[in-house]
């Protein structure tokens, strides 16, 4: 079971505004040190660019790169990066290159050293950030000065923030009626949505799904098309089946029920 506010090393809470100095940088003596024995919980849109970044199938990723597990506080699924299987550390470092999918890489990783909290309130999500200060990065001996805002922007984590808002806001969502109960089916349907986007895919066109769901053409073909589509059309699909959206755009066709993930 897993925790999404994990790994968090003596935290110091921000605000936007708050100053850090830090550079990361190939000739610091700690370089890719930060890259193994850590748990990185992977997004519905990390998994879209990195399995688009090497070219293959959502499947093949999951299998190769990454185990399931459950979060503790919803029941749905979550995808970390197995580190295990490649000897405790990330299956994309290199010692002397560093990442090898840099521009890819997944919004912890934007982060860091900046670690993201998340809370839901009445007015939505309350974002809320903090130092992980670990013993070991030598990047805080650096002179250069970021506030967390500069910081975000600087690595395209509020792009990566923008794509992940739904997914998180429906983690937590869940989590706030206390641990509500989900089935088997309902777990792998999520995963699927979610996580594995080719085989979502080849469930709306090759099952009986758009004989039960109504979808207009425009829709079918940009989700045919483009990925993150059909990640923006998977959001709108869970929230209805989970019914945490009264989002009226996708509609069952009458008396029809949920198809099953398999
Ligand atoms: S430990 Fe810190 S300074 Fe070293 S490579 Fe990682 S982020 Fe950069
Ligand atoms: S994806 Fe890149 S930055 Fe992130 S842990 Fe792996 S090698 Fe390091």
């Amino acid at each position: 079971m897993v925790d999404l506010n994990m790994k968090v090393v003596r935290p110091v809470k921000m605000t936007p505004e708050s100053r850090f100095r830090f550079k990361c940088h190939p000739g610091v003596p700690c370089f890719t040190e930060c890259c193994g024995r850590t748990t990185i919980i992977l997004t519905p849109y990390d998994i879209l660019r990195l399995k688009g970044r090497l070219g293959i199938d959502s499947g093949d990723f999951l299998e190769r790169y990454t185990r399931r597990e459950e979060h503790e506080q919803s029941g749905l699924p979550l995808v970390i990066m197995d580190m295990p299987r490649y000897g405790g550390k990330c299956p994309f470092v290199r010692p002397v290159t560093g990442c090898l999918v840099y521009s890819d890489r997944p919004a912890t990783c934007r982060y860091y050293p900046v670690g993201q909290g998340v809370l839901i309130t009445e007015e939505g999500l309350d974002e809320f950030y903090f130092l992980v200060r670990e013993p070991h990065c030598k990047g805080f001996e650096e002179q250069d000065e970021w506030n967390v805002e500069t910081w975000r922007k600087d690595q395209g984590a509020d792009y990566y923030d923008e794509m992940n808002r739904e997914w998180k806001a429906m983690m937590l969502r869940r989590s706030s009626f206390g641990k509500p109960d989900i089935t088997e089916r309902e777990q792998d349907l999520f995963y699927m949505v979610m996580y594995d986007l080719d085989q979502f895919r080849r469930f709306i066109f090759k099952s009986r799904f758009l004989t039960i769901f109504q979808v207009d053409d425009d829709t079918q073909q940009r989700i045919w098309e483009d990925d993150l589509e059909l990640l923006r059309f998977g959001y709108k699909y869970i929230k209805m089946v989970f019914k945490i959206s009264d989002d009226k755009s996708l509609s069952l066709a009458p008396q029809e029920a949920v198809p099953a993930a398999t």
